[in-house]
């Protein structure tokens, strides 16, 4: 499906919307500002972690149940879901803790020093609670994207292939990475055809 962005087309995928209507915390804006990034842009990553971001999701509406709070009063806000160093990054924040920096990434390393949300107001202790619970539950989805294929959400892992000129590492299942290694091989073939 295309959306308008800033009058530019963009693809949403069905697993996108999918995501957005069953979780009102999820919904995008394009009309925002972009002081939200994953607002206004949605996702930055393949499909094939749908599955992962939608139990994610599931947690984060058990988790607040726990607490009495129903999924249309959820205050957790995503920031911005996005894949790097070939995995997943899914910043966010709560509604009255504004975001600002959500991390610090070493280029040299691909290590990530996270900053996690921090409310204006005193928060009580139930509170602290949850949102120590919300912060496992993101980081478990984080961690599980480093053996999920970001482009069919089989098993995978995190390939390197800078040796064949793809200078982008990606989480990707044996298949996947098979066909990336082919294209590459055939995009060198016609670079080297055409000079
Ligand atoms: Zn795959």
């Amino acid at each position: 499906m295309l959306v308008l962005i800033d009058g530019e087309l963009k693809s949403v995928g069905k697993w996108e919307m999918l995501l957005q209507r069953d979780f009102p915390f999820m919904r995008q804006d394009s009309d925002s500002d972009g002081s939200n990034i994953y607002r206004k842009w949605g996702f930055e990553c393949g499909g094939g972690w749908y599955k992962l971001l939608r139990a994610c999701c599931e947690s984060i509406v058990k988790r607040y149940a726990e607490d009495g709070i129903g999924i249309g009063e959820i205050d957790f806000e995503p920031t911005q879901i996005k894949e790097k160093y070939g995995t997943l990054r899914f910043y966010y924040s709560y509604t009255d803790a504004p975001c600002g920096i959500a991390a610090f990434d070493n280029l040299a390393t691909g290590e990530s020093i996270r900053i996690e949300p921090k409310s204006k107001a005193d928060i009580d202790d139930a509170k602290a609670k949850l949102r120590h619970d919300i912060c496992a539950i993101v980081r478990a989805a984080e961690e599980e994207s480093s053996h999920t294929c970001e482009i069919c959400g089989a098993e995978g892992k995190l390939r390197n292939d800078s040796d064949l000129g793809i200078h982008w590492v990606r989480t990707l299942c044996d298949s996947c990475h098979e066909d990336r290694i082919k294209k590459a091989i055939e995009k060198r073939k016609k670079m080297n055809e055409n000079s």
